[in-house]
């Protein structure tokens, strides 16, 4: 652990799975929800905001530049290139400071890349990969949101199939089949973290 970084210190709870496996819809659950408190760390991105996102509050949408020089002053503990289509996300850590300072885990909702990362500085993170529980239910729940096109559909799918390849590098996997159950589990998982915390 470095000391010059109290990041790395940090109470953390990483979500990743594909698009898809149903993720943010389990991060609003975990946040109401949640008997251990959890605050949602938002991420930074260049990519273009969708119709009903907000900024500041589902992302904060930067331009390239902007990110960059972000970037290169250290303000993220993890960033990486998602989808390989020149859209950057990153995780700025004044969110995990301000988790911190409201005692609460930060919910970091970030791919596999950057979870990697995150797993080499903050080793004492709780990371989970969510699964649907099968590909073409994948592809059912991209296509039933609708917010996008048939190639960026199927470069989603491949991007999830390579995912779920390095799903057992997370500590646990929990399969999204039904809601509730998925969300129960979660909790469970995190509520005995939160005691070996305290221990
Ligand atoms: P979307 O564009 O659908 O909101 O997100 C695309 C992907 O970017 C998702 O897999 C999501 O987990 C990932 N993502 C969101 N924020 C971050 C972040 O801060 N860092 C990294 N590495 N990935 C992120």
């Amino acid at each position: 652990m470095s000391f010059d970084d109290p990041t790395t210190a940090a109470r953390v709870l990483v979500l990743s799975g594909p698009s898809g496996s149903g993720k943010s819809t389990i991060v609003d659950r975990l946040v109401l929800e949640s008997p251990v408190k959890v605050r949602e760390a938002v991420s930074a991105t260049t990519r273009s905001p969708r119709p009903d996102e907000v900024d500041g509050k589902d992302y904060y949408f930067l331009e390239q530049d902007e990110f960059s020089a972000r970037r290169e002053r250290g303000e993220f503990l993890e960033c990486a290139e998602v989808h390989g289509v020149g859209d950057w996300y990153g995780t700025p850590r004044s969110e995990l400071e301000r988790a911190e300072a409201e005692e609460a885990w930060a919910l970091l909702e970030i791919d596999v890349e950057g979870a990697l990362n995150v797993m080499e500085k903050c080793p004492d993170a709780l990371t989970i990969f969510l699964l649907a529980p099968s590909m073409e239910e994948y592809r059912r729940r991209l296509e039933s949101r609708g917010t996008e096109s048939a190639e960026v559909i199927a470069r989603r799918i491949k991007t999830a199939g390579r995912e779920v390849q390095r799903a057992e590098r997370y500590r646990y996997r929990v399969i999204n089949d039904h809601l509730d159950r998925a969300v129960g589990e979660i909790i469970d998982i995190l509520s005995a973290w939160e005691d070996t915390y305290r221990a």
